[in-house]
């Protein structure tokens, strides 16, 4: 059979490609794209840890793009050291904090594999699911899901508020993100190079990994408490990560004005032909004092609510139309292969 299957003929032979995967080659680069902001007390546990368990999986060469996202604290040092003594160590250090999703986006940009999974410093996704990831792969997948089955590592709260979160995304949104399911995963090359298309600057990534589609599987694994240090994201931070999240997926909270809006007009209308005849058969009554404060009020807070939310898109819109990068490097640090 014709290996140089030309697109169309591809697209219409997916089991062929899936099962076989003729342009594979043997050796496989893993890129693992970790953001790191402050983990000083993490990062030698880290590699130890995570070096090991890459090394141990057959047919892989393997990179850890290290995105320092302008850490105060020791973390850039540390990673120059061990990347001045392991070449499989790439260091990007961007110009200050960006946060997470840009981190990750750096992280994404910067690496050469051709499958690569997103993964945090502080091992709370455990190194071994990695190879998990990788046999799913094999068996053709291009994005490959991990789910966290057990989250008591989090607290109830932010249990909660995430599958509350979940919920109501997934519900506003057409684009589904998948429940309980983090940056944690394993996408192909040309699953990231569809990512590096899409233009937003504002990149909540979980939105943006389920938009682009793919064959998609998952896997199932327990989430561990940190290793060291604390969480990075403190309630605030989550909610407007969650706002992020509502707002760059769907417009339903802006359209939904015109329907609350034309209900309120309708109740207003049909309690004035209510007022009218009253007025017509029983005369005037004058009192009346409470109930239009109340309308008063609640009109008031529903309008403010409304421009509230038109603010949250107008806002977005401004930050978009500026067009600015996402994050901005400073420095690469990393040793040359053939230097080993
Ligand atoms: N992180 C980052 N920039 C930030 C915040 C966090 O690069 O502004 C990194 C952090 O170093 C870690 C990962 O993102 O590697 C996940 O952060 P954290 O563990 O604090 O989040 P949580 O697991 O609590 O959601
Ligand atoms: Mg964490």
């Amino acid at each position: 059979m014709n290996n140089n299957l030309s697109a169309s003929d591809a697209a219409l032979q997916p089991k062929t490609r899936r099962l076989s995967q003729p342009n594979k080659p043997v050796v496989t680069l893993l890129s693992l794209v970790v953001p790191f902001y402050n983990e000083e007390e993490t990062i030698t546990h880290f590699f130890n840890h995570v070096i090991p368990e890459l090394e141990a999986i057959s047919e892989i060469k393997f990179e850890i793009v290290c995105i320092n996202d302008g850490s105060t604290d020791s973390t850039l040092q540390q990673l120059k050291d061990f990347a001045i003594n392991d070449f499989r160590v790439r260091v990007i250090d961007l110009t200050r904090n960006f946060g997470k999703e840009a981190a990750l986006s750096a992280g994404l940009d910067e690496s050469f594999g051709d499958i690569i999974v997103p993964f945090d410093a502080d091992l709370q996704d455990p190194v071994e699911v990695i190879i998990k990831l990788v046999e799913k792969w094999r068996e053709g997948y291009q994005i490959v899901l991990a789910r966290r089955i057990d989250r008591n590592a989090d607290s109830a709260l932010k249990r909660w508020t995430a599958a509350k979160f979940y919920q109501l995304h997934n519900s506003l949104s057409e684009i589904k993100i998948p429940e309980n399911v983090g940056d944690f995963r394993l996408i192909t090359r040309e699953v990231a190079d569809s990512l590096k298309r899409l233009p937003e600057t504002q990149r909540f990534m979980k939105g943006l990994f389920a938009w682009v589609g793919y064959d998609t599987a998952t896997i199932d694994y327990a989430r561990k408490p940190r290793i060291a240090g604390s969480s990075k994201f403190s309630g605030w931070k989550l909610w407007n990560f969650a706002l992020e999240g509502f707002t760059s997926f769907s417009t339903l909270p802006l359209r939904i004005w015109t329907y609350l809006g034309a209900m309120v007009a309708a109740a207003a209308l049909l309690r004035g032909f209510y007022l009218m005849f009253r007025t017509i058969f029983f005369g005037i009554d004058v009192p009346g004092y409470a109930s239009l404060s109340t309308a008063i009020l609640m009109l008031g807070g529903i309008q403010l609510i409304g421009i509230g939310v038109l603010g949250e898109y107008i806002g977005r819109i401004y930050v978009e139309s500026k067009n600015r990068p996402v994050y901005l490097i400073r420095n690469r640090y990393e040793k040359k292969e053939e230097d080993v």
